[in-house]
C-alpha cells in the first residue's frame, strides 16, 4: 500500500525540521508534553535543516491475515554469515540443535533452540518505570482474584511452560485463583499425550486446569470457553508465549477493583524472536486505521508532563487483544466475544468499540508489564484456508460502526455480498445494553482518527516528536519519529556490523514498525540515539546520518519543535 510513494525514490522532505540552537527559543522547550531543558548557555546560530531522505518501499502487513498482529517484519537473521549474530541465536551444538532451531522456526516462526536453552525460568530486566509502586501488596488490600485464561495452538512446548512459571512465579499466590489453559486442538506430537499431567508435574501446580477443545475454534472461541470455565473475580487473557514481568498483576487488578467496567491492559514488551532479548516498550496507545488494522500510536500531547504521569492509566481507543484483564462478570455482561468470529482477527476491535460503546473503557497501565514474542509472521492458517480477519471484521463493521462501515469497506474494497454470517444476535445484544453510536466513539474517545475526505482533521497534524516513555535517569524519551500525515518513520536501515549498525547510515523512510531501527532514545542532553550507541548526527553535507555519540553536542544535539515545518 505504502508502495506509491516508494516510487520516490529520493525525496526531500522536512523529518527533523529546524535544529533550534536559537537564543529566543532555549531557555526552555515544551514540545509534546515534555520539558527540556536547556543546560548550555552559549548562544550559537540558528540552523535551518533539511534531510534529505531515501524512500524505501517495503511491503506493509499483508490483507491475507497471515501477518503477524502487531510489530515487525524485517530481515530474518543471516544465521550463516555473522558470527556473533549466531552467538545470540544460540550455539548450535550438533544436528540435533540445528533440527531444533529449524524446524522451530518452521513451527513456530522463533527461535525454539534459545527458548529451550533458557529453559522454564529466567531474570528479566524490570522495565516500570520508576514512579511504579515496588512494594509488595498485602492480602488487606482485598485485591480480585485473578484466573488466567491461556489458550494455544500447536505452541512450542517450552514456551509454553515458560509462560505458565513466570505466572506462578510472579504473582503473590492469594491473588491467583487459577490458571485455565485451552488446546485448540493442537496437533503437534509433543503436546498429544499427557501434556496435563506432564505440566502439572513439571510446574507443580494444582489449579492448572486443561481443556482440551475437539475441534480447532480460533483463539475467540477458544478464550470463551476458558472464560466460562473460569471461576476468578477477573479474568486474564495472556498468550502463550509470554513471559510477566515483577509484579505484573496488582496494577491491574487495583484498577479493575476501582472501575469494574475497565478492560485493563499491561504494556506489552517485546521478546526478541530470534534472540529471545527482553525489551522494554515505549508508552502507546491503541488505534486503528479503516482497514481496521489495529496500530500502535502516540498518546495525546500532553498525557506525559512530570514522572508521575508515567503511572498513569492511559485511555485507549482500542487494544492488541493478546493480553488484558476484565473483570469476570462484566465480560460476561458485555457479550463475552462474537462466537461467529473464526480463527484470528478483528475481536480486540470489537471488544474495543463494544466496551467503549456500551458504558465501558480500556486503559493502558503501564506498571504492569508483560513480554510476548513479537514474530515475523503466523504460522499457522485456518483449517480452510479462509481469511478470517476479513470475515470479522466484516461482523464488527456491520454490528458497531454505523455509517462509518462505509470507510472500511471502501478502504478494503470489499466485493459487494461478501458472506460475513449472521449477526442479529449481536445487534440484539447492541439494543440490549442500549450501546451508543459510533459517531459518539469518534467523537468522545478516538477525535484523533482522520476521516478520509474531512481535511479538518488534517491541520491539527500530530506534532513530529511525542514522548512515549522513559526507563533509565539519563534517557527522558523514547519515541519513533513519524513524518505527519504519513505512517512512515524515520530509520536506519543499514548492515549491522559485528551486532552493531554501521557508524555514518543514514536515515530512511520506512513503514512505522517498533523495531530496534525506528526506536530512538532521547538522553537529557537532548541527543537522540539509536539502540543505545549511535547519535543523530548533522552531517557536513546536509544529510542526517547516525554516529558515534561523542557527547560534546553541536552537531548531535537536537530540538523538538511542534510540526515539520514551523
Ligand atoms: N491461538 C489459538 N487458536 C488459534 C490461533 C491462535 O488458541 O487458532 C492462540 C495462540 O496459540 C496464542 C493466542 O491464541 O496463544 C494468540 O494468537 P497469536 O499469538 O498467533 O496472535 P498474535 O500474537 O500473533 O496476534
Ligand atoms: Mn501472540
Amino acid at each position: 500500500k505504502s508502495c506509491g510513494l516508494g516510487t520516490l525514490l529520493v525525496a526531500v522532505v522536512w523529518l527533523l525540521a529546524l535544529l533550534f540552537y536559537s537564543h529566543s527559543l532555549r531557555s526552555s522547550i515544551r514540545s509534546a508534553g515534555w520539558k527540556i531543558e536547556e543546560r548550555n548557555a552559549t548562544p550559537r546560530a540558528e540552523l535551518s535543516y533539511q534531510a534529505r531522505v531515501t524512500i524505501g518501499c517495503t511491503p506493509t502487513a499483508d490483507k491475507n491475515g497471515t501477518a503477524a498482529r502487531e510489530s515487525p517484519p524485517g530481515a530474518q537473521p543471516n544465521l550463516q554469515s555473522d558470527p556473533e549474530q549466531l552467538e545470540l541465536l544460540g550455539v548450535v551444538r550438533n544436528k540435533q540443535d540445528k533440527y531444533i532451531r529449524d524446524i522451530g522456526y518452521k513451527h513456530h516462526a522463533f527461535n525454539a533452540l534459545v527458548s529451550n536453552n533458557i529453559g522454564l525460568f529466567r531474570p528479566i530486566p524490570d522495565t516500570r518505570h520508576k514512579v511504579c509502586d515496588r512494594q509488595e501488596t498485602s492480602e488487606d488490600e482485598n485485591l480480585p482474584q485473578a484466573s488466567i485464561v491461556m489458550c494455544f495452538y500447536n505452541e512450542h512446548k517450552m514456551t509454553l511452560m515458560r509462560s505458565i512459571k513466570t505466572v506462578l512465579e510472579r504473582t503473590p499466590s492469594y491473588l491467583l485463583r487459577e490458571i485455565v489453559l485451552v488446546d485448540d486442538h493442537s496437533d503437534l506430537p509433543e503436546l498429544e499425550f499427557h501434556l496435563h499431567g506432564d505440566l502439572r508435574a513439571r510446574l507443580k501446580y494444582d489449579n492448572l486446569r486443561y481443556i482440551k477443545n475437539e475441534q480447532r475454534e480460533g483463539l475467540i472461541r477458544s478464550r470463551v470457553i476458558g472464560a466460562r470455565e473460569a471461576v476468578g473475580d477477573v479474568l486474564v487473557f495472556l498468550d502463550s508465549h509470554i513471559e510477566v514481568n515483577q509484579q505484573w498483576l496488582e496494577p491491574l487488578l487495583r484498577l479493575i477493583k476501582a472501575e469494574n467496567a475497565t478492560l485493563a491492559v499491561p504494556v506489552i514488551d517485546l521478546i526478541n524472536a530470534d534472540t529471545f532479548e527482553y525489551t522494554p516498550s515505549p508508552l502507546v496507545r491503541g488505534g486503528f486505521n479503516w482497514g481496521l488494522h489495529f496500530r500502535w500510536e502516540n498518546l495525546p500531547e500532553g498525557t506525559l508532563n512530570v514522572p508521575e504521569d508515567f503511572r498513569g492509566p492511559f485511555r485507549s481507543p482500542t487494544m492488541a487483544g493478546g493480553l488484558f484483564a476484565v473483570n469476570r462478570k462484566y465480560f460476561q455482561h458485555l457479550g463475552e466475544y462474537d462466537m461467529a468470529m473464526d480463527i484470528w482477527g478483528g475481536e480486540n476491535i470489537e471488544i474495543s468499540f463494544r466496551a467503549w460503546q456500551c458504558g465501558g473503557a480500556i486503559k493502558i497501565v503501564p506498571c504492569s508489564r508483560v513480554g510476548h514474542i513479537f514474530r515475523k509472521r503466523r504460522p499457522y492458517t485456518s483449517p480452510d484456508g479462509a481469511n478470517t480477519m476479513l470475515k470479522n471484521s466484516l461482523r464488527l463493521a456491520h454490528v458497531w460502526m454505523d455509517q462509518y462501515k462505509e470507510y472500511y469497506l471502501k478502504h478494503e474494497k470489499v466485493p459487494k455480498g461478501y458472506d460475513y454470517g449472521d449477526i442479529s444476535e449481536r445487534l440484539n445484544l447492541r439494543e440490549r445494553l442500549q450501546c451508543r453510536d459510533f459517531g459518539w466513539y469518534m467523537k468522545n474517545v478516538y477525535p484523533e482518527l482522520h476521516v478520509p475526505g474531512d481535511e479538518s482533521k488534517k491541520s491539527a497534524a500530530a506534532p513530529m516528536f511525542q514522548p512515549w516513555h522513559s526507563r533509565k535517569r539519563n534517557y527522558v524519551d523514547t519515541y519513533q519519529m513519524r513524518l505527519a500525515e504519513t505512517e512512515l518513520c524515520a530509520a536506519v536501515v543499514a548492515p549491522k556490523v559485528k551486532g552493531f549498525w554501521k557508524k555514518g547510515s543514514s536515515l530512511q523512510l520506512q513503514p512505522c514498525q517498533r523495531t530496534p531501527n525506528q526506536l530512538w532514545y532521547e538522553t537529557e542532553k537532548a541527543e537522540i540515539v539509536l539502540d543505545k550507541l549511535l547519535c543523530l548526527e548533522a552531517s557536513g553535507d546536509a544529510q542526517v546520518t547516525v554516529n558515534k555519540c561523542h557527547e560534546m553536542l553541536g552537531d548531535q544535539q537536537w530540538r523538538h519543535t511542534r510540526t515539520a515545518n514551523s
